[in-house]
């Protein structure tokens, strides 16, 4: 394993990007300059050029004419196959120096970086590109005197708005498949989190990828955001985000042109463990992993742990242990669990809820504060509530920080109860030894995912996305995402 003092070197010697990514080259923004800021140490990491929303304009037309004239889509599979293979290479190539400027950017422990996050992009534009010349079409069933046809195509231009808190991979589980169906796509990546994003595009230049096909766009989504929402034209709309900006596109998209619209968005996941589970150890290993993975800044963190009441106090002393066994502080050292949180105004409001849930009754466990204040970084403790109950708002509301609480059920149809009880339906953990119990749990739990006798998001090859208002339309990974952005043709031929 790298040693932090190597992390360190290679930090110094990053160059960043800093101008939107269009039509082939970095060109400068002609809106605000903004910071990227360090959330470690909270120093600027550099300034930015940001878009206007003609320059969004300028991007989509660029992305419009690689599509009409089909420098991407009308490549053949193998050879658009080909590309995006040589940049799945590049991504491994450049593994250290994207998941220290990862690091650098969202505070993201280096090693979750280096070793997930980096190779999963690499894999997942290979496995979207992999299975483009794999899909086959139709011919139905038709009369003698008619031949049908069921042809697939690309949408067109496809926007895609992106989150901080996973930025790479985010940008990459709606690029790929996108790319790979033969669209064009310009993608808006979060303010906070820009630079492996420009850098990707950069590298997909570089792997083949024509001018115009892969374009980033910089600006708040106040602003741009907004612009891609309104947009009259772009075909489809992919977004990662919290359900408010998620609900807001769709109106937008009904307003304009009914655009296809994805949205991955916010979630409240719970995480049951049934009385008949003999290995608590293993429970409360993945429990730890289901809360504090990314610090918790996790569309499927599990800040619900619910434990039947005969097993409870057996699972709490577990888990406080290895709550305790964990370490938080500077990301770029790999002995860290957890690094820092994105901002100081989602670290405040992560610890307004640690308040309010002192107010509503709940009772601190372990953590429940900052930490390392001196280094001018975002940092809070693992913290575990006790006492949790459905009414409480740290029960309901999606925290996105390292805070987890418990409660307790009685009977199986109380946990279903209470895991569905949310507007959400993302994801749900399930722990039992009994196979019949968990085959009949898994069907009821309202969540696009739902992991048993493991935390997980599943892989590659299987959707990912929510029920209720965690998702809507859409899926990531598989080659459902990649169908999705593709429309379907029948073509009625005559004989
Ligand atoms: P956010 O909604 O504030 O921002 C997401 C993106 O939308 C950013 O690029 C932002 O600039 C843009 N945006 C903001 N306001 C906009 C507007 N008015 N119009 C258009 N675009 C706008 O979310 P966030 O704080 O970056 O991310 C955290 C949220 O993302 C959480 O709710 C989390 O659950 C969710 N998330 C979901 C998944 C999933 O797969 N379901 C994955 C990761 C994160």
């Amino acid at each position: 394993m790298n040693t932090k003092e190597y992390y360190q070197e290679i930090a110094k010697k990053l160059e960043f990007d800093t101008d939107p990514f269009i039509n082939g080259k970095f060109v400068k923004g002609g809106g605000p300059a903004f910071d990227s800021i360090n959330p470690a140490n909270g120093k600027v990491i550099a300034t930015l050029s940001s878009n206007t929303v003609e320059e969004v304009y300028e991007a989509e037309k660029a992305a419009r004419e690689a599509f009409d004239d089909k420098r991407w889509r009308g490549l053949a599979p193998a050879e658009r196959k080909e590309i995006l293979f040589n940049l799945a290479d590049l991504l491994m190539e450049h593994r250290e120096e994207l998941a220290v400027m990862e690091t650098l950017d969202a505070g993201k422990p280096i090693t979750d970086n280096y070793e997930d996050d980096v190779p999963e992009a690499a894999d997942t534009f290979r496995f979207q590109a992999e299975a483009i010349d794999k899909l086959e079409d139709a011919v139905t069933a038709g009369d003698p005197d008619h031949l049908s046809l069921v042809v697939r195509e690309p949408l067109g231009v496809v926007g895609a708005i992106t989150p901080w808190n996973f930025p790479l991979g985010e940008a990459v589980i709606k690029a790929a498949p996108a790319l790979a169906a033969g669209n064009s796509v310009v993608l808006k990546p979060s303010s906070l989190t820009p630079f492996t994003t420009l850098r990707l595009a950069k590298l997909a230049s570089e792997a083949g990828m024509p001018d115009g096909v892969f374009n980033v766009v910089l600006g708040s989504g106040d602003t741009i955001g907004d612009a891609m929402g309104k947009h009259p034209e772009m075909e489809g709309l992919t977004f990662t985000g919290s359900t408010d900006v998620g609900k807001k596109l769709l109106i937008q998209a009904g307003e304009t042109n009914a655009k296809r619209i994805f949205l991955e968005m916010g979630g409240k996941s719970p995480f049951i463990i049934m009385p008949d589970v003999k290995d608590l150890d293993h429970a409360a290993e993945e429990a730890i992993g289901a809360a504090y993975w990314n610090m918790g800044e996790n569309c499927t963190a599990n800040s619900r742990i619910m434990v039947h009441k005969d097993i409870k106090d057996k699972f709490t002393e577990v888990f406080l242990e290895k709550v305790a066994e964990m370490t938080t502080g500077d990301p770029l050292d790999p002995d860290n669990d957890m690094g820092a949180l994105i901002e100081k105004s989602h670290m405040e409001k992560v610890l307004r809820y640690i308040e309010t849930g002192k107010k509503e009754g709940a009772e601190i466990l372990c953590g429940g504060g900052q930490i390392l204040k001196e280094t001018g970084g975002n940092f809070i403790e693992p913290t575990v509530f006790d006492g949790l109950t459905q009414d409480m708002t740290i029960a309901r509301d999606e925290i996105f920080g390292p805070v987890t609480g418990l409660m307790t059920f009685e009977s199986e149809e109380e946990a279903i109860k209470i895991a569905n009880d949310t507007r959400y339906g993302l994801q749900a953990t399930l722990f039992t030894d009994d196979l019949s119990t968990a085959h009949r749990m898994s069907r009821e739990l309202r969540a696009g995912n739902v992991s048993v006798n493991c935390y997980s998001e599943g892989d590659l090859g299987t959707p990912f996305g929510g029920y209720k208002q965690s998702g809507f339309f859409g899926r990531e990974n598989s080659v459902w995402a990649l169908r999705q952005y593709m429309e379907l043709k029948t073509i009625w031929i005559e004989l």
